[in-house]
């Protein structure tokens, strides 16, 4: 959809390392503002890979930061520098091409070529009502920082990615342990060094931690999500009482869960310096129906209606997460920021109006 006369995209910032979860989570959000997920290029949705650089609903365009990287691969072969290394990045020309489309103008975006690793010819891209920029370093650079209006950090502990990647790379693709341990010690450093660090920045985090329930199971996740207090347009969700600290169990006649059971907390905190409300779900559940359950608990969900959040859930229940706290909080983010839009776009408009 094109800007009206006098509008400004909102700009939000995904960060996250790649097979983290970042395409699971532009499905929910694009499903939440009625995009089917399919852009103008065909591409279409797979765990593969999130089809970037494109239109993905009348108001939302996802710009891929990898984009900016400096050098293709091979040129990281001479350089010696993994792609999380900011002098791999053109920050320079990131913060110029965001800031454009930040002020309404198109751009003539690079375009880096995962399958062979090269740089392509640019592509014109056209602002739409909400710009997400997604990668390695939405939050690294000052300049670029400044131009979000909410930021959201996928944060899946070592633990949890490693499986992960054995279930993607290792079951899915062939690859062996081996590789996959080596490809993930080989990037720690530079992952620990430039992109952990831009969580204190994140005004959402998405945290994924395995359970807590029963220290054999490697599998069943612990999801927290840390909300900031303070951002603008941005209420945190809670369960039963705002600013109270619970432990919850659901009945499990209500919400039923096969492996070691399931329970929620709720709670503040500082989160790197900062005051925090966190919403966590430790647990699988069996039936995203009965989320419904849990969601009458819950407050300042950012939905419209009793029950669009676990509507949300159901409509896509084949993506990963789907039975756990990750779908439920990568929902919550979602519609947050559906919110979010939606409250800037109406200030906008005012404004517009007393001008
Ligand atoms: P990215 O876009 O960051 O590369 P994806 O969303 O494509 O990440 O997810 C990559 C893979 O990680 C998926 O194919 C799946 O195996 C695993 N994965 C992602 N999110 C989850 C989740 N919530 N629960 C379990 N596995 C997940």
């Amino acid at each position: 959809m094109a800007l009206k006369e006098g509008e400004k995209p909102i700009v939000i910032g995904v960060a996250a390392d790649s097979g983290c979860g970042k395409s699971t989570f532009m499905r929910r959000l694009t499903s939440i503002f009625g995009g089917e997920g399919v852009g103008p290029l065909g591409g279409g949705f797979d765990n593969g890979g999130w089809e970037t650089n494109s239109l993905v609903s009348d108001l939302t365009t996802v710009l891929c930061l990898d984009d900016y990287h400096l050098n293709d691969r091979n040129g990281r072969k001479v350089t010696q520098r993994t792609a999380l290394d900011p002098l791999e990045n053109n920050f320079d020309l990131m913060y110029e091409q965001i800031a454009a489309l930040k002020n309404g103008e198109s751009i003539e975006k690079p375009i880096y070529n995962h399958v062979n690793g090269t740089l392509d010819t640019p592509e014109t891209i056209v602002p739409t009502p909400i710009v997400i920029i997604e990668g390695l370093h939405p939050m690294y650079d000052e300049r670029v920082r400044d131009l979000l209006d909410f930021s959201l950090y996928l944060d899946i502990s070592d633990e949890v990615k490693l499986n992960w990647k054995i279930q993607r790379d290792m079951e899915e693709r062939g690859h062996s342990l081996e590789s996959i341990l080596a490809s993930i010690e080989a990037r720690k450093p530079d992952f620990d060094a430039y992109i952990a660090p831009q969580k204190e920045f994140a005004d959402l985090t998405i945290e994924v931690l395995p359970t807590q329930l029963d220290e054999e199971d490697k599998k069943t996740l612990r999801v927290r999500c840390i909300q900031k207090e303070g951002v603008s347009d941005f209420s945190p969700c809670y369960l039963f009482d705002e600013g109270s600290t619970i432990a919850w169990t659901p009945a499990p006649s209500k919400l039923s869960s096969s492996g070691p059971g399931l329970t929620m907390a709720y709670g503040t905190e500082d989160y790197y310096g900062k005051p925090a409300q966190v919403v966590e779900m430790d647990g699988t559940f069996d039936n995203i129906q009965e989320l419904v359950y849990v969601e009458s608990q819950l407050s300042n969900t950012s939905t419209k209606f009793y029950g669009e959040l676990t509507q949300a859930m159901l409509k896509l229940a084949d993506a990963p997460g789907s039975n756990n706290g990750t779908g439920l909080m990568q929902t919550l983010a979602a519609f947050a920021i559906r919110e979010l839009y939606e409250k800037k776009a109406a200030a906008a408009k005012l404004a517009v109006i007393e001008a």
